[in-house]
């Protein structure tokens, strides 16, 4: 979802998350750090460009409005700093073990908070109604006032754990898209028995899923897929990749079949052009290797 436009002309006057102060300096919605890494590791800083087969999903910069009070901003953006320097190393390190500690866990609750926050403050009531219990909780949480969110997890997956055959065989997904999307999204997971839905937040490479509900509760075998990738201060994101329920990855399937920019809607000339471009700019960078890894896990499905 391009989030610049629908919510620019917010008039937010009071703390979204203590209520207690009026709003100070905008806040991100999205942590800046996680448009800012991504554009330095993976293209090397040159943020003038965009590169091939993935024309839209780096995003500069993320919205900014006005939304906290000057210290509930300090508080999440102490969690930004600690994290940072690890989301850096984390995409420059394949595999590597990324640690939550509680300070990153109360950092990716509030990004599900935030958005949850947003989206109440702009969808229309009966959309919105199924956000309200989940923000609600992780709102109190953030606030020290519980010791938990209850049952409204965050679930944290990773691209790396898309296996090679799940891309072929999907209808959108490729290494470049689960790699660089920055987005956010409710969405509807369809598996067998169980049906979730889930707050979606596109950070770079880590998908996290912030709990709304199970429509469908499921049988006990589906829950354990997903359970499996529930987060909790001192949970371990292991470097490996792990494998992800069949509903998640159809569900991020379809959420890029409408969120993203046909690439096979690009004219034969549009494409070389880019090419082109690659070749000349982006040589030695990780975003150019993931655009040759695709190359490689689609060459045999070329025309
Ligand atoms: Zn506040």
């Amino acid at each position: 979802m391009d989030m610049k436009d629908p919510f620019a002309n917010l008039d937010i006057k009071d703390c979204q998350l203590c209520s207690k102060a009026p709003t100070g300096i905008d806040s991100h919605i999205v942590p800046r750090f996680i448009s800012k890494t991504l554009i330095d590791v993976l293209i090397g800083g040159q943020h003038q460009l965009r590169f091939t087969g993935n024309p839209n999903s780096i995003q500069q910069d993320t919205l900014n409005i006005p939304f906290l009070c000057d210290e509930c901003e300090k508080t999440l953006n102490k969690y930004e700093t600690l994290f940072a320097p690890r989301y850096k190393k984390y995409l420059e390190n394949d595999p590597y073990d990324l640690e939550i500690d509680e300070q990153t866990y109360r950092l990716l609750v509030s990004i599900s908070w935030r958005t949850a926050r947003l989206l109440l403050l702009t969808q229309p009531p009966k959309q919105a109604e199924s956000l309200m219990a989940p923000e609600k909780a992780w709102r109190e949480y953030l606030l020290k006032e519980t010791e938990d969110v209850g049952p409204f997890h965050q679930y944290l997956f990773s691209a790396r754990d898309f296996k090679e055959t799940e891309i072929y065989a999907s209808k959108r997904l490729s290494r470049t898209h689960l790699n660089t999307l920055i987005g956010t999204g409710v969405n509807g997971f369809y598996g067998e028995t169980q049906t979730k839905q889930a707050l979606v937040n596109h950070l770079g490479p880590l998908i996290l899923c912030g709990q709304m509900r199970d429509i469908e509760e499921g049988s006990p075998a589906e829950a354990e897929q997903w359970s499996n990738f529930i987060v909790q201060p001192g949970s371990v994101i292991p470097g490996l990749p792990r494998n992800l329920p069949p509903a998640f990855v159809d569900g991020v399937d379809a959420h890029f079949e409408w969120a993203l920019t046909r690439i096979d809607s690009m004219s034969k000339a549009q494409k070389q052009k880019q090419k082109k471009r690659a070749d000349k700019h982006l040589k030695n960078t990780l975003a150019y290797r993931l655009i040759q890894e695709d190359e490689r896990i689609f060459s045999s499905k070329e025309e």
